[in-house]
């Protein structure tokens, strides 16, 4: 299939839009409200709903959620939090934005979500937190970590920016922990250009969130107009974390096809995983039985001494075929600012350090067709085939 000589790109990830999104936006731009009008509300309630969750808040993007949380959590100076290596940094960063340590725990070596025995053994009387990543779309072990959690009086947090949609012994990600991160940038399932969320149960957190999201005021400008007052009152320190209407009309719009995307993505990943058990040294990652995975990645790990060739050859043979693989990610602890900052070092996580050697992230989203996947497939057996 790689012989046929056809150009083509296929990226690791990408946003499905169609006419009913772009229909949605216009509407918003035809209206009276840009910025915090009704499809606020309207994005929250269903946001809320998938999530399982009494409320939903929305914010300018998945790293303001994070953010949001650890300030309205009350993390601060002196205080520790046990976050992952293997993640994008914004659940690290959090944690040092306010002045916090954070402290890594090592991963699963079959699914790379943070290991729970690992989380108990970096537990000090400074531990407030733990922020465990549903990494690629795969639910952490939450009733482990929430015995930790509860066992030790931590707060626990998900960052499940890869995994609305997914669900942990049939419960969705957003209802797994404390309060619940989302990411709407368009790699993710939900895509508003930027965007993000947080998930929780709990009302007066929920309401931390939106005085953090709205510069600490109490009120917004629509509330003060229904009231017909000027007045408002600046009770606490906070930012401009707020997601527009236009942005939230194009949520709405794209939650209604979360569920086609999951199935979707689980389809292409049932395909990639059937096929990959025939090619010696190319392993697709753990999935736990007791998981709905939602796919954000498809990450496979490379045996170089079994595949015949090595995950930085791979790398280039597949993106030389036009194919837009990446890897995810570089432990967050090995990052310069991490090593200044805290005194990270390689050796702290053994276990994330060897798999970020063999770890390659293959095309994954809904709108790949069978013939695309079929021809990754093509591509990276072509790919051990010529070195062999
Ligand atoms: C994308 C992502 C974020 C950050 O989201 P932004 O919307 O890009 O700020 C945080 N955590 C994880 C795991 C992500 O994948």
């Amino acid at each position: 299939m790689t012989g046929q000589g056809e150009k083509r790109f296929i990226p690791y990830g990408r946003q499905s839009l169609d006419e009913d999104d772009i229909a949605a936006v216009v509407e918003v731009l035809r209206s009276d409200w840009l910025t915090t009008g009704p499809k606020v509300h309207e994005f929250e309630q269903a946001l809320a709903e998938t999530a399982g969750t009494a409320e939903a808040v929305v914010v300018s993007n998945g790293t303001a959620a994070l953010h949001a949380i650890a300030y309205a959590m009350g993390i601060q100076p002196g205080d520790e939090v046990i976050v992952t290596p293997i993640t994008f940094a914004s659940s690290a960063n959090c944690v040092a934005f306010l002045g916090a340590s954070p402290v890594f725990a090592d991963v699963d070596p079959a699914t790379l979500c943070i290991d729970p025995s690992a989380v108990e053994r970096r537990i000090t009387d400074r531990t407030k937190a733990i922020i465990a990543v549903d990494y690629a779309g795969q639910p952490c072990d939450y009733d482990a970590l929430q015995k930790i959690a509860d066992d030790h009086g931590l707060i626990l947090i998900d960052d499940g920016c890869h995994a609305i949609g997914g669900t942990y012994k049939q419960r969705p990600v957003g209802s797994l922990a404390k309060a619940t991160a989302f990411s709407f940038h368009p790699v993710k399932h939900v895509a508003t250009g930027e965007g993000g969320a947080v998930a929780t149960d709990d009302a007066d957190f929920a309401a931390r969130v939106r005085l953090f999201r709205n510069h600490g005021i109490t009120t917004d400008f629509r509330q003060r107009e229904a009231s017909g007052s000027w007045f408002y009152e600046m009770v606490d320190l906070g930012f401009n974390y707020r997601l527009t209407d236009i942005q939230c009309a194009l949520g709405v719009s794209q939650l209604k096809k979360l569920p086609w995307s999951i199935r979707r993505r689980q389809e292409i990943a049932a395909v990639y995983r059937q096929a990959f058990s025939e090619i010696e040294g190319i392993t697709p990652l753990a999935v736990r039985p007791d998981v709905s995975h939602a796919y954000h990645l498809f990450v496979v790990q490379v045996d170089a001494e079994r595949a015949g060739i090595g995950r930085p050859d791979l790398f280039n043979a597949l993106r030389a075929g036009g194919i837009g693989v990446n890897v995810h990610y570089i432990p967050v602890h090995l990052h310069p600012f991490y090593r200044n900052t805290y005194g990270t070092k390689p050796g702290d996580c053994p276990v994330a350090e060897a798999a970020y050697e063999r770890i390659i992230s293959l095309p994954m989203y809904p709108a790949m067709t069978d013939d695309d996947v079929q021809y990754v497939i093509a591509a990276v057996r072509d790919a051990l085939v010529s070195r062999g």
